[in-house]
């Protein structure tokens, strides 16, 4: 069979991919995406960031998620032994969106590709990346599996990798590099809610710290199903015994504020436990490819950044990849990984400080100061590469002089 020939080759439609599509498409360039699934399917990673809207927008995705009525997401609450921290994105200092989606990926990422389809967008499901070669001038030829279980060639003058935690050409090159996050796993499922409160209590994301470093997360969905899901360093999941199933009813039980409306919920499906969550490459991109979304990096669930430097990394790859079709000379390190690795290392900080627990010190002490929630909402709302707001710029050093400060004014010798 003849191979396809395209401009830029997607390798799969999750967020990152089909952001990356429609920019391409917008622009003319001849794009195809294989994707090794069938759509819908479930995929983890299910309260976005305000950051991230401005992806759907600019890529002309957004009108057909606002027609979904997914559940509204204006902040989150975080829980540690009866003490909460609630924050509102309308509070954010940075300019920028002031809202977002808790939404079933599933549904979410269907909504995507059935309007990248619409567009006009060539896809592929079912079609899995086996296999690729590059040229010494960056094309490439992938080999697929096609639903047929045959297989195809197709040729292509850039990549753009949003294989998620298929990690196709991470794999295929060798790029894997040491995780930044200490190895930590998760386990989660869906329940039918059925005992969920009227009001903000029924619908609010949360996050309930019930040890130092292990919490638990409750995002509840418009259609009436909730995530439940406990995350924390490997060796305590492994702690508990037995099923996946009889392993979260335990971590369930460990929640004084969720206990009661969950314990006797019946589980969608067998929980699903992913061990040694956090990845990372030794580079993000190389001659004829780029890697974008979960296939590039991903640090921890804890302050839902994934899906949003997925898109973010998927746009910007697709913006530098057409700029490089028409000719233009691109300094990928610069432009490309550089600024995506700047977003990365702040969000980085901010998830090792939470473990390490001074962020959780700012987080729960007694007098929140309006200024300083203000900024640190800004980088939760996924505004990370503001540098006029002092949590982003100084975010080596910021937090651990901040926990400091909380130590010495709630110390009863210094009062
Ligand atoms: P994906 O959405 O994973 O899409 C990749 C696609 O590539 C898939 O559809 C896959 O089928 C396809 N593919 C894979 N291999 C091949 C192949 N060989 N050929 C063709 N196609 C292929 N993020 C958040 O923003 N909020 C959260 O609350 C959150 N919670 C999380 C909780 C846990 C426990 C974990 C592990 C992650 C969480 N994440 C969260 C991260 C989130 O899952 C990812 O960051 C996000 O899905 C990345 O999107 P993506 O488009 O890069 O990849």
């Amino acid at each position: 069979m003849t191979p396809t020939q395209v401009d830029v080759l997607v390798i799969g439609a999750g967020p990152s991919g089909s952001v990356a599509a429609a920019y391409l498409h917008n622009q003319n360039i001849k794009v195809k995406v294989v994707e090794k699934n069938i759509f819908p399917r479930f995929v983890i990673g299910e309260s976005l960031l305000p950051r991230c809207m401005e992806h759907f927008e600019e890529t002309g995705l957004l009108d057909c998620l606002k027609q979904q009525d997914f559940e509204i997401k204006r902040g989150a609450r975080f829980l540690r032994n009866g003490n909460a921290y609630s924050f509102d994105f309308a509070e954010k200092s940075t300019e920028g969106w002031n809202w977002t989606w808790q939404v079933p990926r599933a549904d979410f990422d269907k909504t995507l590709t059935d309007e990248l389809e619409k567009k006009g967008v060539d896809i592929e499901f079912n079609t899995e990346v086996i296999e690729v070669t590059f040229n010494e001038d960056g094309s490439s030829c992938t080999t697929v599996k096609t639903p047929e279980g045959t297989t195809e060639t197709i040729l292509a003058k850039f990549i753009i990798d949003s294989s998620g935690f298929g990690r196709v050409l991470p794999r295929l090159l060798d790029l894997d590099a040491p995780a930044q996050i200490p190895k930590h796993a998760s386990i989660f499922t869906h329940v039918v809610d059925s005992k969920r409160p009227a009001g903000e209590e029924g619908t609010l994301i949360t996050f309930d710290v019930v040890k130092d470093e292990s919490w638990l997360w409750v995002i509840p969905f418009s259609n009436g199903i909730t995530s439940l899901g406990y995350v924390g360093p490997t060796e305590d999941l492994e702690a508990f015994k037995g099923t996946p199933s009889e392993r979260l009813q335990q971590m369930l039980a460990l929640s004084s504020h969720y206990h009661d409306r969950f314990i006797d919920c019946e589980f969608i499906f067998e929980p699903i436990i992913i061990k040694n969550i956090s990845k990372a490459v030794t580079q993000l991109y190389g001659k004829g490819f780029a890697l974008t979304g979960n296939s590039a990096e991903f640090l921890d669930p804890v302050f839902s950044s994934g899906v949003t430097f997925a898109t973010e990394s998927g746009l910007l790859a697709a913006k530098l990849a057409t700029r490089q079709l028409r000719g233009e000379r691109i300094n990928w390190q610069i432009e490309y990984a550089d600024y995506i690795k700047n977003g990365v290392d702040v969000f980085a900080t901010y998830v090792r400080e939470w473990y390490t627990g001074n962020f959780q010190k700012i987080f729960f002490r007694e007098q929140d100061n309006v200024q300083i929630k203000k900024q640190i909402t800004s980088v939760l709302a996924g505004y990370v590469w503001d540098t006029s707001n002092p949590f982003v710029k100084k975010h080596h050093r910021i937090i651990k002089t901040l926990a400091k400060v909380v130590d010495i004014e709630s110390d009863p010798h210094t009062s």
